[in-house]
């Protein structure tokens, strides 16, 4: 019953939400969703927002934060981010329902327990207010969240190296995204450091970090236009075999749907 649970609602630049928990209750990471569909999403699992001990907001881009004002402020779930990234939210034009009582605030690299999870906040490169990614003690497990990130810091390969799973960003792959029709500078803003991970960024992370600890590798927020969910995998498990490390026998792959929930993982 209390194993951790993982499932993704969403993943990509039409909105990311992630919960994280166990059979009664647990975390969201971003809600980037409508309301409605979070909590049709939780209601499979038996769940609703009583349920949640809170959102861990990742940073201000829209397709992160849709959802988080009548999550907070009607359903009572606290919404935990960093001071800067709370004041994006407040500035944000796409979130019409303001967060007052909601909003709570955390420091980055300090650890707080929420129910039964430890939570981490620790910075990543990329070009909202502010921006960070999340490690989830459950247990003796961890699970680290790295979406929307323009390279893989120390900071950022410390905490996904010590981590049983991850999401992790995959999302453009740098031949579509050049050839593609984007304009030069959203080329520009996505390849620079603090942009988006591409899929040889994230392989060749993966292939000098790999270790037996990493069991499942999440690839989050690939794009509709300079990616495709086969060649993210194939690229992925290509740098991981140049490591002799067999992708569904050593560390299980998986590329997240952008539209689509996920199976419910149970680890
Ligand atoms: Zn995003
Ligand atoms: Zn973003």
């Amino acid at each position: 019953m209390d194993k951790l649970r993982f499932q993704s609602f969403g993943s990509g630049s039409s909105g990311n939400c992630y919960f994280i928990g166990n059979a009664s209750n647990g975390l969201l990471i971003d809600a980037g969703l409508g309301v409605r569909s979070i909590r049709k999403n939780l209601r499979n699992m038996g769940l609703d927002f009583e349920n949640i001990w809170g959102v861990f907001v990742t940073h201000d881009h829209a397709d992160h934060i849709k959802a988080v004002g009548p999550i907070g402020e009607k359903h009572r779930v606290p919404i935990y981010t960093t001071r800067k990234v709370h004041e994006g939210i407040q500035r944000s034009y796409c979130v019409t329902e303001k967060l007052y009582s909601s909003r709570k605030y955390i420091e980055k690299n300090e650890t707080i327990e929420v129910g039964e999870f430890k939570v981490t906040a620790f910075p990543v490169s990329h070009d909202a207010t502010d921006n960070v990614g999340y490690t989830v003690e459950y247990k003796e497990k961890r699970f680290t969240f790295a979406t929307d990130l323009g390279f893989v810091s120390e900071e950022v390969a410390e905490h996904l190296s010590k981590s049983d799973y991850m999401v992790l960003e995959a999302n453009y792959d740098e031949q579509m995204l050049m050839q593609g029709s984007y304009p030069a500078y959203l080329k520009n803003r996505i390849i620079a450091k603090t942009g988006h991970l591409s899929n040889d960024q994230a392989g060749l992370f993966l292939s000098e970090a790999y270790n037996e600890r990493i069991k499942h590798i999440f690839l989050c927020h690939l794009s509709r236009e300079n990616n495709l969910p086969e060649l993210a995998y194939t690229t992925i498990q290509n740098y991981l075999e140049t490591k002799k490390v067999k992708v569904g026998v050593d560390v299980q792959l998986v590329t997240l749907d952008r539209m689509n929930i996920s199976e419910l993982y149970i680890f």
